[in-house]
């Protein structure tokens, strides 16, 4: 899942699908076409339309730890 880094069993999981076509109607799904998201994930995906994708979903996620997080490594 995106939020692979919040692995927190009380947060509530939602589905996720990846291809937006796959809303129209009933047709198989396939695990690759959907992603598990909690619901903060789910709703920050859905932020934007078409969905977030994956890929920049967790880098904003990432973006928000790095910005709360304390420069502690001298470079
Ligand atoms: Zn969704
Ligand atoms: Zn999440």
């Amino acid at each position: 899942m995106a939020c692979a880094f919040t692995p927190l069993a009380d947060r509530q999981l939602e589905v996720h699908h990846l291809d937006p076509l796959s809303d129209r109607g009933p047709r198989y799904t396939k695990v690759t076409d959907v992603a598990v998201l909690c619901r903060n994930c789910h709703a920050l995906a859905h932020t934007e339309r078409p969905p977030i994708p994956l890929s920049r979903l967790t880098a904003l996620l990432h973006a928000g730890e790095q910005a709360t997080a304390s420069r502690a490594d001298g470079d």
